[in-house]
C-alpha cells in the first residue's frame, strides 16, 4: 500500500501535509466517529511532527489514557508510505504485540474509521515459532508424545510433503497453540541452541516462512524490543553469512514502553556458550580431509572447553529462587579461558589455510568460522572482567555460560541513533524528576526532542489505594482472600518473580476458601489467550509476573490490582553487578527499578474515565520509612 491517505500536493513538504491530515483526523474524523479526542493527544501530534520532519529521536512521555498509540501510528504509517519503507513498531513483549494487532486494537480502529487498508504484519521473535527438529524429538519421546504427534499432524501439508507445489503460508506461531503451557511449548519452540543455518528443514520451517511474509509489509512491522535488538546485533554477521537481516530496511522506529529498551538491548548483546554445542559444531571439521595439526588442535580445544565448564560447575553457587549460578572471575578461570581462546585462535588461523586448500566444504567452513568468531568475541570480554557480567545457567543436565557486556550505549549510539531516522520512545514513564537525561545517557542518545503530558484521568476520584506491611506468606494469603472478597474477584495479582507466583499457586490450591474464585495463572496457557479469558470471565483472577506493563483491560473485569510484594530487582548477577558499581545501591539501582515497575503495575487499573477500583500493595520492605515514603509519593 503506497498511496497516501490524503491528496498529496508535490509542491508542498510531505510532512506538513501529513501533519494537516493528522490534525483533521483528531479534530474531525475521530470525533465524528464518536471518539473522545484529548488535548494531550493533539499536543503529542504536534510534537511528533517535528521529530518526523527533522528525523530525530523523541522521548514522548504521555500518561495512561492519552491515546498516544493512535498518534504514533498515524505518523508511522504516513511516513512509511512516503518513503516506501515500512515503519517498525517495537513493543516491550509478545503480549503487547498481540494487543496492538487484535481485532479491537488501535490498528483495526484506525483502519475502520479512516477507511484505510493498513498492511501491518507481525515479526515475532524466534522463540515464538515451532522448531520442526524439536517437534520431531518431542513426538518420538516418551513424555506426552501423543500431544506432539497431534500437533505435527495438524501442520500444513507442505511440511509433510515438501515436494508438492503449493503456496507456503505462515504457520507454527505460539499463539496458534493457546492451550499449551509454557513448559509444553518449550519442548517444541525454537531456542538459542538450534542451528537454523545448517538445518535441512529450514525451507519449510514456519519461522523462515513467516519471516518472508512480514518482510513484505508495506506499512508496519510489529515486533518486540528483543527482536529489534537481535536485528541490530546480528545485522553484520547475517550479511557475512549471506543471509538477509532479520528486519528489512525501515523508515522509522517506535519503541512502545520505551523505558524498557535498555534491558532488551543488554539481553540481545548476551552471548550464550555451551560445551555440547561447541563440540557438535567443531567436530564437523573432522569429517573433511584436514591436516593432522588442525585435528589435534580441535581435540585439544574440545578438552579445554570441557575443562572450563567443569571448573565453572565447581566454582559456581546457586542463586536462590532461580536457575542461575553465580561465580567470581578468579585468576584460575581467566587462565583456562585464555587458553581456550588461544586454541580457538589457532583453529581460526589453520582454517584460513585449509580454506585455501579446499579440503572443507565451503558452507560448513563458513558456519564454523562464524561460530568461532562469536565465541572469541564472547571470551574476549573476560580480558576486562570489570566490564562484564557473567553467570552460568542450569539447562537440563548441562551448564550454559552467559556473558554480557555492562555498557550497551556505545553500540546503540552507533547502530541506532546515529542514523538519520525518526525514532519515537513512547511510555508513561520516561523521565526521572522531570529530566530525560538518564534515559538518553544509558542508551547513548546525544541529541533528542522530548515532551511530557499527564494522564487525563482523575486518579484521586477513580482509584483507592492502600499499603499493607505484611511479611509472612500465610498472612499475605489471608490478606489476598480479604481483597478478593471485597472486589468479588475481578483482580489482577502481580508477582515480582515466577517463584512467588508458583508458591502462591500451590498455597491457593490447598486452601478451600480460594475455591470460590477462578484463578488464571501466567504460564498455564499462551498469554493473550489467558488475557482474553480474564477479560471475558468478569469475576476471574489473573495472576501474572510479566503483566506489570502494557495490560489494557478497561471495565469491571479489572477492578482491583493487588501487588503481592514490591517489585525490587532480583538478587541475580546482573543486578548485583549494577549494585556493586553504585555508590548508594538502594537509591541508584533498586529504588528506581522498583518505583518504575510499581507505577506501571498500578497503571493497569484505570484504563478509561469510567473505570473505578482499588490498588492494594503488600510488602515487607514498607517497614523502612525511606521506602514507604517513596511508594506513598507515587500514589494519588
Ligand atoms: S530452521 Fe531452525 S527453527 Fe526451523 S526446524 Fe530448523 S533448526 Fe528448527
Amino acid at each position: 500500500m503506497t498511496t497516501y491517505p490524503f491528496t498529496f500536493d508535490p509542491s508542498r513538504p510531505f510532512m506538513q501535509q501529513a501533519a494537516d491530515w493528522i490534525a483533521d483526523v483528531f479534530y474531525e474524523i475521530l470525533p465524528e466517529a464518536g471518539f473522545e479526542v484529548r488535548d494531550e493527544q493533539i499536543y503529542m501530534a504536534f510534537q511528533l511532527e517535528r521529530a518526523y520532519t527533522e528525523k530525530k529521536t523523541i522521548f514522548a512521555e504521555a500518561g495512561v489514557g492519552t491515546g498516544k498509540t493512535l498518534v504514533y501510528l498515524l505518523y508511522a504509517i504516513a511516513y512509511a508510505r512516503y518513503t516506501r519503507k515500512p515503519a517498525i513498531i517495537a513493543c516491550a513483549d509478545e503480549s503487547l504485540i498481540e494487543q496492538l494487532v487484535k481485532p479491537e486494537g488501535d490498528i483495526a480502529k484506525l483502519a475502520r474509521h479512516l477507511e484505510l487498508t493498513i498492511d501491518a504484519r507481525m515479526g515475532k521473535s524466534q522463540d515464538q515459532y515451532i522448531c520442526l527438529n524439536k517437534l520431531d524429538d518431542a513426538r518420538t519421546g516418551l513424555e506426552e508424545g501423543e500431544l506432539y504427534r497431534e500437533i505435527y499432524e495438524g501442520l500444513p501439508e507442505f511440511v509433510h510433503f515438501p515436494d508438492t507445489m503449493q503456496s507456503f503460508l505462515p504457520y507454527g506461531n505460539r499463539k496458534d497453540y493457546p492451550q499449551l503451557s509454557d513448559r509444553q511449548w518449550d519442548k517444541m519452540g525454537w531456542d538459542v541452541f538450534q542451528d537454523c543455518l545448517v538445518c535441512s528443514q529450514r525451507h519449510r520451517c514456519g519461522q523462515t516462512i513467516s519471516r518472508d511474509y512480514y518482510r513484505r509489509a508495506t506499512d508496519l512491522i510489529i515486533c518486540s524490543h528483543d527482536f529489534y535488538m537481535e536485528h541490530i546485533w546480528t545485522f553484520e554477521s547475517r550479511k557475512r553469512e549471506g543471509q538477509l537481516p532479520l528486519l528489512p530496511e525501515h523508515s522509522s522506529v517506535v519503541f512502545d514502553e520505551g523505558h524498557l529498551l535498555e534491558t532488551a538491548a543488554q539481553n540481545a548483546l548476551t552471548y550464550q556458550l555451551k560445551h555440547s554445542l561447541y563440540e557438535s559444531i567443531i567436530v564437523r571439521l573432522l569429517e573433511g580431509e584436514i591436516r593432522e595439526s588442525l585435528a589435534v588442535t580441535i581435540e585439544e580445544s574440545i578438552m579445554q572447553s570441557d575443562k572450563v565448564f567443569l571448573l565453572l560447575e565447581q566454582m559456581s553457587q546457586p542463586v536462590p529462587g532461580s536457575k542461575r549460578r553465580k561465580f567470581d572471575v578468579n585468576d584460575r578461570l581467566l587462565r583456562e579461558i585464555g587458553r581456550f581462546g588461544d586454541l580457538l585462535a589457532t583453529i581460526e588461523e589453520e582454517l584460513v589455510f585449509e580454506g585455501g586448500l579446499f579440503t572443507i566444504d565451503d558452507y560448513q567452513l563458513k558456519i564454523v568460522e562464524e561460530h568461532l568468531d562469536m565465541m572469541q568475541r564472547a571470551l574476549a570480554l573476560f580480558r576486562q572482567p570489570d566490564k562484564l557480567i557473567s553467570w552460568v545457567r542450569e539447562d537440563g543436565d548441562e551448564l550454559t555460560l552467559v556473558i554480557m557486556p555492562k555498557g550497551v550505549k556505545e553500540i546503540m549510539r552507533e547502530r541506532v541513533f546515529a542514523k538519520q531516522m525518526p525514532v519515537v520512545f513512547s511510555s508513561a514513564t520516561l523521565s526521572v524528576q522531570g529530566s530525560f537525561d538518564y534515559m538518553a545517557e544509558i542508551l547513548g542518545i546525544d541529541d533528542y526532542l522530548s515532551f511530557s503530558v499527564a494522564s487525563p484521568y482523575d486518579y484521586a476520584e477513580q482509584m483507592k489505594s492502600a499499603l499493607y506491611l505484611v511479611e509472612e506468606p500465610d498472612d499475605k494469603m489471608k490478606h489476598v482472600m480479604g481483597f478478593l472478597q471485597a472486589s468479588g474477584g475481578k483482580a489482577l495479582i502481580l508477582f515480582p518473580s515466577q517463584e512467588e507466583l508458583e508458591r502462591f499457586k500451590m498455597d491457593a490450591a490447598q486452601a478451600a476458601s480460594f475455591e470460590q474464585f477462578r484463578f488464571l495463572y501466567e504460564g498455564e496457557a499462551e498469554i493473550s489467550h489467558l488475557i482474553s479469558l480474564f477479560q471475558n470471565d468478569e469475576d476471574s483472577v489473573l495472576c501474572a509476573v510479566t503483566l506489570w506493563e502494557g495490560l489494557d483491560i478497561p471495565g469491571p473485569s479489572l477492578s482491583h490490582v493487588i501487588i503481592w510484594s514490591l517489585p525490587f530487582p532480583p538478587n541475580d548477577p546482573l543486578f548485583e553487578s549494577r549494585r556493586a558499581d553504585a555508590q548508594d545501591a538502594l537509591a541508584e539501582v533498586d529504588m528506581p527499578y522498583m518505583l518504575l515497575r510499581l507505577r506501571q503495575g498500578i497503571g493497569r487499573l484505570i484504563r478509561s474515565r469510567e473505570d473505578k477500583g482499588s490498588v492494594s500493595i503488600m510488602g515487607a520492605e514498607l517497614k523502612q520509612e525511606r521506602i514507604k515514603e517513596q511508594v506513598s509519593k507515587i500514589l494519588p
